[in-house]
């Protein structure tokens, strides 16, 4: 076990949620266990209920500083929210003018339960109001002028006092001023969630209407919650029933919920309890966490402004690294960390961060760090180590230039393939030569490679398209000062003047690299500069060349064959190439498409001709060439470049539908294991999270961008594979990879390390 290992989990993301405090816990279990009682009941049992309930209610008006405001209880902050949404528009419905155009207001980084029950209920209410958000400014404050100019037609307005995200929080007596100087009347509700135990509140000297909170974010279990509510604020019931809350909230009580929320709200305002932090040393915490990082990831970038956040919150960007990796590694080195919340199909990024007007990279790449005011000095000790140790695993596996990396670092040999989206780079490497070769560069990996070849000290033999792409920019031009010997080159990267090498009776151009061969062969079709590149190696027992992979760009896609719907397209040219690819290189070889839409990895013309009837049809020569023009012309059709933002590079054929695989847990993956003795356990993850710590079992370690690199190596189909990953789902897209390729006993970990102890 790894000394990183060893160590607790470190949990830096309270922003999310939190644990419950044991003394938060032990009242909750013992209105559990022994004061069980309904609060709504008569005898002793029942009042002893009530009581917690009324002090409970009591401390958190003392905690808001509500004065004739009441606090009512909730199951959390969403329903809080819905209670001021539907309280405010109900009653504004009443007074809406004819005529005039209604808005309603909410800020652009509120968190999202806000302006979705804002729609919601401007729908079931039929009030058919304008929502408009309020922008903000790069340091994330609301636009003060935007507000004195839309609120004068504004039923309600939307604010929050401390973002989740980033920690920014609003000056609220600024914003009352604002708001009230131009609409009296207006409804105001400020979300209050991750204010509570961050800054003080005092609720009652300002003209908000509705606060709602939530428990579950200061040490309180999940499902209380309480709304504050401005005395005089109209109210309208969110739930009805048997009138608990005195009929403004119905339902039986959450008791331990109470109970909990009791001792966090003693916790708030005893001055001499030592369970939570105050706001100084909160502020070393964060100066402390954040020189960690700047020692660990020297180019990091804080994405908001610490002097208008809480200290609790660290929001920021490594150069060069997704959310999602580095979310991987820090979740490998026992730090729970969070991504930008918003989720789209391809890349996380963060809404709050893009309405803040950060540059793209900054979002896609958003962590959030965040701790509660329980945090010790210990924890952040250990969490700065752990940040540390983090950033000396990137640097082993060559992903940062580590000058003196602590560990020797591993030797790349072999390829690796490297995706953004759904386009794919391919790196080759000759250890033994120290050359590589790079074919299809993308732009966005180009820091990436360049970290690489130096790190494992490469040469760069070339750098060569496999045609002239339209969906991206190839970074080859930035990549060619990489390369020591520079030779004259075409328009591909292709060298001028190389030698010839002898495929099926043909001479082709040729490059070696170490004891490999790279063969040009001219496949036009997707494009009329449009290349193969047949990586292949002598065969010491038969004298003959052998193909290891066959690079070849656009044309055999997986699921799809290339577009020939360009100008300089010629499906008529594709038949011919198709067919004089599959002459050289056989049915069996491993194709490396510049594309993986759907996370194949690699393909072979065998497993291409299962799905791809058309395909079927031109290699075994029973289609002519007109009809295969008028087939792949209808199929062509079909592309939607409106879909997505990528221009997608082929037609699908096929639906990619993915192939059944055995789904182990950690107890059936024993019983297994005790029945066959030649599994091979891998883990798939990045080789540093696997150097963070691994199951000693999973000594095998094969990251996705070397899982074509283990394919090309492992041609027997029938070794029972079980692959892990960190949640199980990197595991099961690999698993389905292998399995489409005809590997027929593989498995994986389902839900991974993460549910697997
Ligand atoms: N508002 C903010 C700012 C939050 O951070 C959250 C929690 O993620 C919510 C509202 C929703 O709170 P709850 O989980 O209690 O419904």
């Amino acid at each position: 076990m790894t000394a990183q290992n060893s160590l607790n989990q470190i949990y830096l993301d309270a922003n999310a949620t939190t644990p419950v405090l044991p003394k938060a816990a032990a009242a909750a279990l013992t209105t559990m266990e022994t004061l069980f009682g309904n609060p709504s009941s008569s005898h002793i049992s029942g009042l002893q209920a009530k009581q917690i309930m009324d002090n409970a209610r009591e401390k958190a008006q003392q905690v808001l500083g509500s004065g004739n405001g009441s606090v009512i209880f909730t199951s959390g902050a969403t329903e809080g929210i819905q209670t001021g949404i539907i309280s405010a528009l109900y009653n504004a419905k009443s007074q809406m003018e004819a005529g005039k155009k209604h808005t309603l207001l909410y800020g652009a980084t509120e968190h999202k339960a806000v302006p979705e029950s804002l729609k919601h209920w401007n729908k079931i209410l039929e009030i058919n109001a304008e929502i408009k958000s309020i922008p903000v400014n790069s340091d994330g404050d609301l636009d003060l002028d935007f507000i004195a100019n839309e609120v004068p037609n504004a039923l309600m307005i939307c604010t929050m006092a401390v973002n989740n995200e980033t920690g920014v929080y609003q000056d609220l007596s600024r914003l009352d001023q604002v708001i009230r100087k131009h609409n009296a009347n207006v409804y105001w509700m400020v979300d209050c969630v991750q204010a509570l135990g961050k800054t003080s509140l005092s609720l009652a000297t300002t003209s908000i209407d509705y606060a709602p909170f939530s428990g579950h974010k200061l040490y309180a279990p999940k499902g209380i919650g309480f709304v504050y509510i401005r005395e005089n604020a109209p109210f309208t019931p969110f739930i009805a029933g048997g009138g608990q809350e005195g009929g403004l909230r119905s339902g039986t009580e959450n008791l331990p919920g109470l109970a909990a929320l009791n001792v966090i709200f003693d916790m708030l305002l005893s001055n001499d309890d030592e369970s939570f932090a105050d706001v100084e040393e909160l502020h070393k915490f964060r100066a402390q966490l954040a020189a960690a990082l700047k020692q660990a990831f020297p180019e990091v970038v804080f994405n908001h402004n610490f002097k208008n956040s809480v200290p609790t919150t660290l929001n920021f960007a490594i150069p060069g690294f997704s959310s999602k990796e580095m979310m991987d590694l820090f979740d490998a080195a026992n730090i729970r960390v969070s991504s930008g919340s918003a989720c789209s199909s391809k890349v996380t990024r963060s809404f709050v961060l893009d309405a803040m007007g950060l540059p793209q990279w900054q979002s896609e790449s958003a962590i959030r760090m965040s701790f509660g005011p329980a945090m010790t000095q210990a924890q952040v000790d250990a969490a700065c180590e752990g940040i540390i140790f983090s950033a000396q695993a990137l640097g082993q596996s060559c992903l940062t230039l580590d000058e003196n990396p602590v560990n020797p670092r591993a030797e790349l040999n072999g390829l690796v393939q490297f995706k953004v989206g759904g386009s794919c780079t391919w790196l080759y490497v000759d250890q033994v030569s120290k050359s590589a070769v790079i074919i299809d560069p993308l732009v966005e990996i180009t820091d990436r490679l360049a970290t690489m070849l130096n790190c494992q000290k490469l040469t760069l033999t070339a750098v060569i398209d496999t045609h002239g792409h339209a969906d991206h920019i190839s970074a080859r031009e930035q990549l060619v000062n990489q390369i020591t010997n520079v030779q004259k080159v075409d328009a591909l990267g292709w060298p001028l003047e190389c030698d010839s090498q002898r495929l099926n009776n043909q001479h082709y151009p040729m490059i070696q690299i170490g004891e490999k061969y790279l063969v040009k062969v001219a496949t036009p079709g997707h494009t009329d500069d449009s290349i193969s590149l047949i990586l292949c190696s002598d065969n010491q027992s038969s004298g003959e060349l052998t193909t290891d992979y066959v690079f070849c760009g656009d044309m055999i896609l997986m699921g799809s064959l290339g577009r020939t719907n360009f100008d300089t397209s010629s499906a008529e040219k594709m038949y011919h190439s198709i067919q004089l690819l599959g002459s050289i290189v056989g049915n069996e070889s491993l194709i490396c498409a510049s594309h993986d839409y759907h996370n194949e990895f690699l393909t072979t013309i065998a497993a291409e001709m299962d799905r791809n009837t058309l395909l079927t049809q031109v290699i075994n020569n029973e289609l002519k060439v007109t009809e295969f023009v008028m087939q792949k012309a209808a199929l062509d059709s079909n592309i939607n470049d409106e879909v997505g933002t990528e221009i997608m590079c082929g037609a699908f054929v096929d639906s990619c539908s993915k192939k059944q695989v055995i789904d182990y847990n950690s107890q059936t993956l024993s019983e297994a294991m005790s029945q066959s003795n030649d599994m091979t356990l891998i883990d798939i993850r990045e080789p540093h999270e696997y150097a963070l710590g691994h199951s000693q079992q999973f000594d095998l370690n094969v990251p996705l961008t070397r899982l074509v690199d283990f394919i090309g190596a492992h041609r027997d189909k029938s070794e029972p594979l079980v692959l892990v990953c960190r949640s199980g789902s990197r595991s099961h897209i690999a698993a389905q990879a292998l399995a489409r390729l005809g590997y027929n006993n593989v498995g994986h970990l389902k839900g991974g390390y993460a549910l697997n102890h």
